[in-house]
C-alpha cells in the first residue's frame, strides 16, 4: 500500500523534525491531492495506480474522512485547554489569594503555560493571578538573576526590577540573567532583554537607581509582592520596613559563600517581619559581602529558585509558604534546615500594630 506508506512516512518525519503543525497538515493534503491525481483511470497509469493501491474512489472519500477526524482532535483539545481555565484552585489554609482575574489567554500563552494549567494547585485560576500579579525584584544580581528569570518564565504579569549597578565580568559566574556581551549596560536593561526574549507576553520595568529612603515607598505602594535579593544590610532593612508599613508579602534572600537563607515576611498575615528575627544590625564590615567572601556559583541558583517559588506559591495559593518559618541552605555539605521563626512583640518595624 505505497499510498498509506506516504502518509506514515510524513508523519513520520514531521515527529522526527518537530515540524509545526501546519506544515505537517499542508504536506498531508498534497500527497492526498497526488494520490487522488495519480490513481486516475483517465491519467493512464494502471502501475502507479497499482503501487499506491486502491482506486480514486477510496482515497477520494478518505480525504474529507480524515481531515474530519484531525478537525475534531483540534477541538477537543481546544475545548480541553479552556475547560482546564475554569478549573477552581485548591482551597489553601494559610493564603487568600485575589479573585482570579477575568484575564484571557491567547494560545500562545496557554501552550507556553500548559504545565502550570495543568497541575491542580495552579490551574487555569492560578496563572491568571500570576498574569495579573506585579512584583518588585530588589537587585538583578546573584539572587535576582533566577529570580527574575523564573518569575519571567512563570509568567508574572508585571515585574519591576531595581538595581543601581552596570553589568561587569566578575558577575558572570553566578549572575546568569546577564551576558558577556552586555557588560556595561545597567543589569536592569540588560535583565530586561534576558526576560522579554524568554518571554514576550509579560511587562518589565527597570529602574536603573538605588531604592533609597525617598523613592522606596512609593515604589512598592504599586507592587503586590516583593522580593528582595540585595547584598546590603540598609536595603534590607530598608526593604522590611517598607513593606511592613504597606502590608506588602516581602520573600528575601540571603547568601554568602556556602550558605544561604530566606523566608516570607508578612507580619500583615501574623507572620514575622525580617527585623523581628534580626533586630540587630551587624556592624558595618562585619559581615563580608560576595564581593569581598566569594560565593559559590550555584549558590544564588538555588536560593534564587526557591524564592521564586515561595512568590509562585503566595500568588496562587498554592502549599504551604515559608511564612513564620525560616530556611536556611548549606550547600558544602547539602543540609537543608527549616526552623520555625515568631513575630516579636517589641518588634520596632511591626510590633503593636
Ligand atoms: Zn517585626
Amino acid at each position: 500500500m505505497g499510498g498509506l506508506l506516504g502518509f506514515a512516512l510524513i508523519s513520520g518525519l514531521a515527529r522526527w523534525r518537530g515540524w509545526p503543525a501546519g506544515l505537517y497538515l499542508a504536506l498531508l493534503a498534497l500527497w492526498w491531492a497526488a494520490l487522488v491525481l495519480l490513481t486516475t483511470p483517465r491519467l493512464g497509469l494502471p502501475q502507479a495506480a497499482e503501487f499506491l493501491g486502491g482506486n480514486v474512489v477510496l482515497w477520494l472519500l478518505l480525504g474529507p474522512l480524515a481531515a474530519l477526524v484531525l478537525a475534531y482532535h483540534a477541538l477537543l483539545r481546544r475545548l480541553r485547554a479552556r475547560a482546564l481555565l475554569r478549573v477552581p484552585p485548591q482551597a489553601s489554609a494559610t493564603a487568600a489569594p485575589p479573585a482570579a482575574p477575568a484575564a484571557a489567554f491567547s494560545d500562545a500563552e496557554l501552550t507556553r503555560y500548559a504545565r502550570h494549567i495543568f497541575l491542580r494547585e495552579i490551574g487555569g485560576p492560578g496563572q491568571k493571578r500570576l498574569k495579573a500579579a506585579k512584583v518588585l525584584v530588589v537587585g538583578a544580581g546573584g539572587l535576582g538573576s533566577p529570580v527574575l528569570l523564573y518569575l519571567a518564565a512563570s509568567g508574572v504579569g508585571t515585574i519591576g526590577v531595581i538595581d543601581p549597578d552596570r553589568v561587569e565580568a566578575s558577575n558572570l559566574q553566578r549572575q546568569v540573567i546577564h551576558a558577556e556581551d552586555r557588560i556595561g549596560l545597567p543589569k536592569v536593561v540588560s535583565a530586561e532583554q534576558a526576560m522579554r526574549a524568554l518571554n514576550p507576553h509579560i511587562a518589565v520595568r527597570p529602574y536603573f537607581q538605588a531604592l533609597d529612603e525617598t523613592t522606596a515607598a512609593d515604589l512598592i505602594a504599586e507592587y503586590d509582592l516583593v522580593l528582595d535579593g540585595t547584598d546590603n544590610f540598609d536595603t534590607r532593612y530598608l526593604v522590611n520596613r517598607v513593606c511592613a508599613a504597606l502590608g506588602t508579602p516581602l520573600i528575601a534572600g540571603a547568601i554568602t559563600q556556602w550558605e544561604g537563607q530566606l523566608s516570607l515576611w508578612h507580619p500583615a498575615s501574623g507572620g514575622p517581619c525580617y527585623e523581628c528575627v534580626f533586630p540587630t544590625r551587624p556592624a558595618p564590615g562585619m559581615v563580608p559581602t560576595c564581593a569581598e567572601a566569594g560565593v559559590a556559583a550555584p549558590l544564588p541558583g538555588i536560593l534564587g529558585a526557591m524564592m521564586a517559588m515561595e512568590a509562585v506559591k503566595h500568588l496562587t495559593g498554592a502549599g504551604e509558604t515559608l511564612r513564620g518559618r525560616l530556611l536556611i541552605q548549606d550547600a558544602l555539605y547539602a543540609e537543608t534546615r527549616v526552623i520555625a521563626v515568631k513575630r516579636r512583640a517589641d518588634c520596632p518595624v511591626c510590633g503593636g500594630h
